[in-house]
């Protein structure tokens, strides 16, 4: 066994190399290369909390109603080298949004 034969990449969940806020959305782009956004508000709704979301069962418990249409960020923090965290407008403060959330919250935005 050679060096190599120990440093094969084990998957790996991609990471954002940069994070950006346009009106209405979070644009990330990743290290492999994708770009992706996420509407604010999508992403509000797909807050992971455990105040979002029942932690045994993956029930979604946030009521859409609750959440104002022009929801946005007003902190965006990275925790760590894992996540992100949100403040919103509305409050919330406690998602969490680990990579691989973000990743299956967007959608692969169009090249224009
Ligand atoms: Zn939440």
């Amino acid at each position: 066994m050679g060096l190599w034969d120990h440093m094969k990449p084990a998957a790996r969940t991609p990471a954002p190399s940069a994070v950006e806020q346009f009106p209405g959305k979070l644009a990330i782009a990743w290290d492999d290369g994708v770009r992706t956004e996420i509407a604010f508000r999508d992403l509000r709704l797909g807050c992971p909390c455990a105040g979002c979301v029942e932690e045994w069962s993956g029930r979604r418990t946030l009521d859409p109603a609750s959440v104002p249409d022009d929801v946005h960020p007003t902190s965006v923090e990275p925790v760590g080298n894992y996540a992100l965290s949100i403040v919103w407008s509305d409050g919330h403060s406690t998602g969490i949004y680990a990579w691989a959330t973000l990743r299956a919250l967007a959608q692969p935005s169009l090249a224009t």
